[in-house]
C-alpha cells in the first residue's frame, strides 16, 4: 500500500487512494525460505503459485550469509523471475519474496517489496501481506523525528520503527515496532540473524509454515508449498513470531492474547481453491457455501452456470445440493487479466467482454441460475446477465456466494471506496433491477459461517467479516483522521 498527501502537499502522487478515487488497491502474497541451496529459485516458484494474490509487481531478496541481494520488478513472476541470470544473482540459502496487486497510477518500483534497509545492526528486508490502519499517523510522527521515507508504502513504517527502537536484539526491536502498529500484517523478515515470520495478533491475513528437507518455508497459502514439493507443517498462529536460523526454529508469543479474527473473504474469493486455509480445504468450503445457498435461495431452472473461475466451486455445491445440472454456460478466456485490473470503468466493461463469452448453443431457450462469489461494483453481473439474455436465456437468476459487500476493507483486500460498492448504495431488490436479473439472492452471513462449520451466534467474535457487517476488529486511526479532515490519506492495501 502507499501513503500520500492530498493536493498541495510535498509527499507526492498517489495512485490507489481508497477514499478519494476509483483506483484499486493491492492485495499481496508473501513467501520466505531458510536453509535451501539456491533459495531464490524456490521463492520464485512459490511466488508463481501466489500470483493470484498480486499481479502488479514481484520481488525477491536473498541473503548469502554476508550480503543481501534484491531484484524487484513490475509485472508477473514469470517473465521476471524465470531468468537464470536473475536467479543466479540472488545468491544464498535464504530468501523472501512478495507479489503485489495494484492496478493503476503510480506503479513506482520504490513501493515494490521486499523493502530493504541497512540498519545500524545490519540488513533488514521485509515482505508484508496486509494493511496497517494507522500507518499514516505513525509515519507523520516518524517524519517529525527525522525519518526520511523512501517509498509511499505503509510497510516502511515498520522498518523505521525497528530502526529507531532502543531494544537490544532484532526480535525485540521488531516486536517493539509491531506493538506500535494496528491493522493486518503477515510478514516475512530477512536479517543476518535469521528469517522471521509473524502474524498480527488477530491473524487477519493467513501465513503457513512448511518444510522441504532441511529448509523451513513460510507462505501466504499452502499452494506455494505444494509447488515446490514442501510439506505443510502448520499455520503460523495469530500473534506468533517464529525465528528460523541455523541454530533452529524458535517460536515467540510477545503480544497479549486476543480472540483471532481471520479474514472470511479469503475463503470466499481470495485464496486459491486448492489451498488449505485454517485447516480447511478452500474448495470444500466454497462448495459448502454453494450448498447452503441452494438451501437458502432455491430456484426452479434448467442449469446452474458458474461465473468462471471464481464462482465454479460454489456453483458445483449449488448444483449438487439442488440436483440441477451444472453446465458451463460462460466460457472464460485465460489470456486476459482479472476484470479488476482494468483502470477505468470503460476499460473494465471492455475487460469483461474480453474475458467472458456465452456458450450460446447451451443457453438458448434455457432458464439458468448464475453463481458468482461476490458483487462488488456490479460490473460483472450487469454484463453477464445481459450476455446470457443475448444468448437466448429465457430466465436469468443470480445467486451470490457471499453476503452483500457493503463496507470497504482496510486490511488488505482490494475493495473500492464505499460509494462504489453496489450493496452500499442499494438494497437487494434494487440491485436485482440494476443487474436486470429475474431474481437475486446472497447467502446470509449465518449461512456463510455454517459453510465454514461455525455457528455465528455461538461464539463471538470469530472472524473479520467487516466487508459484510461493518464490524472492524481494530480501530481505524487513519480513516478517523481522514474523516476529521487530516491532509494525509492512507492509500492502498495488500
Ligand atoms: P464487480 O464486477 O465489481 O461486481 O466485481 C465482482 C467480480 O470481481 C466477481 O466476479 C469477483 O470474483 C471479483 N472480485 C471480488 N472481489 C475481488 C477483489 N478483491 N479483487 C479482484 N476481484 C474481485
Amino acid at each position: 500500500m502507499a501513503i500520500a498527501r492530498r493536493k498541495g502537499s510535498e509527499i507526492g502522487m498517489l495512485t490507489t487512494n481508497p477514499f478519494d478515487d476509483d483506483k484499486l488497491r493491492e492485495e499481496c502474497g508473501i513467501f520466505g525460505i531458510w536453509g535451501a541451496d539456491a533459495a531464490a529459485s524456490f521463492v520464485a516458484l512459490g511466488l508463481h503459485a501466489l500470483q493470484h494474490r498480486g499481479q502488479e509487481a514481484a520481488g525477491i531478496t536473498s541473503f548469502d550469509g554476508k550480503h543481501f541481494h534484491s531484484h524487484r520488478a513490475m509485472g508477473h513472476v514469470a517473465g521476471n523471475f524465470d531468468r537464470d541470470d536473475i536467479i543466479r544473482r540472488l545468491a544464498g540459502r535464504a530468501g523472501i519474496g512478495h507479489v503485489r496487486y495494484s492496478t493503476t497510477g503510480e506503479t513506482a518500483l520504490r513501493n515494490v517489496q521486499p523493502l530493504f534497509a541497512e540498519l545500524a545492526e545490519g540488513g533488514f528486508a521485509v515482505a508484508h501481506n496486509g494493511n496497517l490502519s494507522n500507518a499514516m499517523k505513525v509515519r507523520r510522527t516518524l517524519n517529525r523525528r527525522g525519518s526520511i521515507f523512501q517509498s509511499t508504502s505503509d510497510t516502511e513504517v515498520i522498518i523505521h520503527l525497528v530502526a529507531t527502537s532502543d531494544r537490544s536484539n532484532m526480535l525485540d526491536r521488531l516486536t517493539d515496532a509491531l506493538k506500535q502498529v494496528e491493522g493486518a500484517y503477515s510478514l516475512v523478515v530477512l536479517t543476518d540473524e535469521g528469517l522471521v515470520a509473524c502474524r498480527d495478533p488477530l491473524g487477519i491475513r493467513p501465513l503457513v509454515m512448511g518444510k522441504l528437507g532441511e529448509a523451513t518455508i513460510f507462505a501466504s497459502e499452502t499452494v506455494a508449498l505444494d509447488v515446490i514439493g514442501a510439506s505443510f507443517l502448520r499455520d503460523v498462529e495469530p500473534g506468533e513470531l517464529i525465528l528460523v536460523n541455523d541454530a533452529g526454529i524458535r517460536s515467540f508469543s510477545p503480544f497479549e492474547k486476543i480472540a483471532p479474527r481471520p479474514c472470511i473473504f479469503e475463503h470466499v474469493y481470495f485464496s486459491r481453491p486448492d489451498s488449505i486455509a485454517e485447516g480447511m480445504s478452500v474448495y470444500e468450503v466454497r462448495k459448502n457455501i454453494g450448498a447452503e445457498l441452494a438451501r437458502e435461495a432455491p430456484v426452479d431452472v434448467d442449469y446452474v452456470v458458474p461465473v468462471p473461475d471464481s464462482g465454479v466451486p460454489a456453483a458445483i455445491g449449488y448444483a449438487q445440493a439442488s440436483g440441477i445440472p451444472f453446465e458451463l454456460g460462460i466460457i472464460r478466456s485465460h489470456y486476459v487479466g482479472r476484470t479488476f485490473i482494468q483502470p477505468s470503468q470503460d476499460v473494465r466493461l471492455q475487460g469483461v467482454k474480453l474475458k467472458h463469452n456465452a456458450n450460446s448453443a447451451l443457453i438458448d431457450g434455457k432458464r439458468i441460475v448464475l453463481v458468482d462469489d461476490s458483487i462488488v461494483r456490479g460490473t460483472t453481473s450487469v454484463k453477464l446477465v445481459q450476455m446470457m439474455r443475448d444468448a437466448g436465456a429465457r430466465e436469468v437468476h443470480m445467486r451470490i456466494a457471499s453476503p452483500p459487500t457493503k463496507h470497504s476493507c482496510f486490511y488488505g483486500v482490494d475493495t473500492p471506496e464505499r460509494a462504489k460498492l453496489l450493496a452500499a448504495q442499494m438494497g437487494v431488490e434494487q440491485m436485482r433491477d440494476y443487474i436486470n436479473a429475474d431474481s437475486l439472492s446472497f447467502i446470509t452471513i449465518e449461512g456463510l459461517y455454517r459453510a465454514l462449520g461455525q455457528d455465528r451466534d455461538a461464539v463471538q467474535p470469530q472472524r473479520c467479516d467487516a466487508c459484510f457487517t461493518g464490524s472492524y476488529p481494530t480501530t481505524l486511526t487513519d480513516l478517523a483522521e481522514k474523516e476529521n479532515g487530516s491532509p494525509l490519506s492512507l492509500v492502498a492495501s495488500r
